[in-house]
């Protein structure tokens, strides 16, 4: 497995393009930018893209799926509670980042808790973990571990937007991602990559 961090769109988001070596096939971990030199940057690695994963539907995160979708004609899933989400992006966009409000009307595929992907030899696996919006997903391949806004080196998503709850987000780290073996790797929605025994240890927010 091969993994490229773009770092792109208003909010500086983390898209992750997981690659199956093998196979050339590949998924996309978020898609927070429609600008042609993430397009390119993609392009440029050759690789099948089989489908956009999103971790959650917040306007940062999809800003590309549309563009995407045209480009590469890839589908893509998000949990169907944060649909209420993808129709507050225009919103958020102007709220937030001040930009010229898009709908986004590409996104026509569901994931659940439990639901497997494959992408070559590798099978990711969606883990529902609510919290920083209803329908958070985190998404899990072997001992690596897609965590977007749930959980951050040292910190969590915050819990005061629409859909947010801490008392969620507090179990779901807790009873879900804190249950993974230590050494999974997690690769979060902003920021760098840290490790569950480090959190565990270290996040003094969710350790409160
Ligand atoms: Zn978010």
């Amino acid at each position: 497995m091969n993994i490229k961090v773009f770092v792109k769109g208003p909010i500086d988001a983390n898209n992750y393009l997981i690659i199956d070596e093998k196979t050339n096939d590949a998924v996309l971990i978020d898609c927070s930018s429609a600008e042609d030199s993430f397009i390119e940057e993609v392009k440029s690695t050759g690789v099948n893209l089989k489908y956009i994963l999103l971790t959650h539907g917040h306007f940062d995160h999809l800003l590309g799926v549309d563009k995407f979708h045209e480009v590469f004609g890839v589908d893509t899933y998000v949990a169907q509670e944060d649909m209420t989400q993808v129709r507050l992006v225009p919103d958020m966009m102007q709220m937030f980042a001040g930009m010229m409000p898009v709908n986004i009307s590409s996104i026509n595929h569901y994931v659940k808790d439990g639901d497997e992907f494959k992408v070559g030899d590798l099978t990711i696996k969606a883990i529902s973990t609510p919290g920083h919006t209803e329908g958070g997903m985190c998404y899990l391949i072997g001992d690596t571990l897609f965590s977007g806004d749930t959980m951050f080196q040292g910190s969590v998503g915050r819990c005061d937007l629409t859909g947010g709850s801490w008392d969620a987000i507090k179990d779901s780290i807790r009873n879900k991602l804190f249950k993974l073996p230590a050494t999974t790797v997690v690769y979060p929605g902003h920021g760098p990559k840290t490790t569950i025994d480090f959190e565990k240890k270290y996040n003094e927010i969710i350790n409160l």
